[in-house]
């Protein structure tokens, strides 16, 4: 059994004057192994905001989950009583930093009391040991404990936020940290060492991470394994280097294409013809048959299922066992 496993999700918006249900989540199987970081990575809308909020169990109307389950170190994470949850699993065991969260950080308390207030969130009462761990939390993340923890948020950069924040979410040593697009609107420099950061964090305290982005240009440098998501619904999982130099998926290889690189000559830039299709309608056949070069006759009508192929899954007509 993986880590982590995910069978079958499916969350949807339910409008509430129309009654309209938008599908989310179209059914998403996922395992990551214990120790791996594993890129999610979709466009705009695909479904993996949602993923992470219904791990972490935060969905809010008109979003629920309509079906699935997901098994953390074997435990049905979905099925415990909220009060068990909230007390044993979020932050605890499951951290999460959501998209644009650096301007969560209260703007009337330093970096110290965002530790302090934390712990005593979670019976963490012990002033020195908070201050102790937050210092070599901070140290980890490359900030310097001894002039940040006396700062207020206006005076952080953004990539210092969010260094703060991952620092922060490390406090009550989860076992799982899911980041959402934790590099976006950040310079490519402070890009690159949030990644080291990420990477180090990974390395030295053995943390499962899911790093959640709409570029996928930035996956090999950080992730074991990718996972992309189209329409609510994984279309290729597997090591990132095959999937990344190799994509068996029409998607994943258009969205690779389209993706613009420091080193490639930018005139090789392909973006993807046409649109994502709407989720508030059925879906028939494969959700990328209107955008697709290969597209044939069972496309438009059948679903393809995600087949292993080798050491990885892949939902496409092209590639059936
Ligand atoms: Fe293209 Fe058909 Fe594969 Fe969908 S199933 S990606 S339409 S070839």
């Amino acid at each position: 059994m993986a880590f982590l496993e995910i069978r079958d999700l499916r969350v949807v918006y339910k409008l509430p004057d129309s009654g309209l249900e938008i599908a989310a989540l179209r059914g998403v199987d996922l395992d990551v192994d214990r120790s791996e970081v594993v890129g999610l990575v979709g466009e705009s809308g695909s479904g993996k905001s949602t993923l992470a909020h219904a791990i972490m169990r935060v969905l809010k109307p008109p979003a629920y989950l309509q079906s699935g389950r997901i098994y953390l170190d074997g435990v049905d994470i979905l099925s415990l009583e909220d009060s068990i949850f909230d007390k044993e699993y979020r932050w605890r065991k499951i951290a999460f930093v959501p998209q644009a969260s650096q301007n969560a950080l209260n703007p009337t308390m330093r970096v110290l009391d965002h530790f302090l207030d934390t712990a005593r969130h979670h019976g963490l009462v012990d002033r020195r040991e908070v201050e102790k761990r937050a210092a070599e939390l901070l140290t980890a993340t490359g900030l310097d404990p001894s002039r940040v923890l006396g700062l207020y948020p206006h005076q952080l950069s953004g990539g210092m936020k969010q260094r703060v924040l991952i620092a922060l979410s490390l406090l009550l040593e989860p076992l799982l940290l899911i980041l959402d697009e934790p590099t976006s609107a950040l310079d490519v420099v402070t890009q690159a060492g949030i990644l080291k950061v990420i990477s180090d964090i990974n390395k030295k305290l053995g943390i499962t991470i899911i790093f959640i982005t709409h570029d996928i240009s930035l996956i090999p440098s950080i992730a074991h394994k990718v996972a992309v998501m189209y329409a609510g619904k994984i279309v290729e999982v597997g090591p990132t280097g095959k999937v990344v130099n190799e994509p068996l998926h029409p998607y994943v290889s258009a969205l690779i294409s389209s993706t613009p690189s420091l080193y490639a000559d930018i005139s090789a830039v392909r973006p993807i013809p046409g649109e994502p299709p709407s989720m508030a309608e059925k879906i028939t056949g494969c959700p990328f048959w209107p955008r697709c070069p290969y597209v044939k006759d069972v496309c438009r009508s059948e679903e393809p299922a995600l087949h292993q192929i080798d050491n990885r899954r892949v939902a496409c007509h092209l590639w059936r066992p």
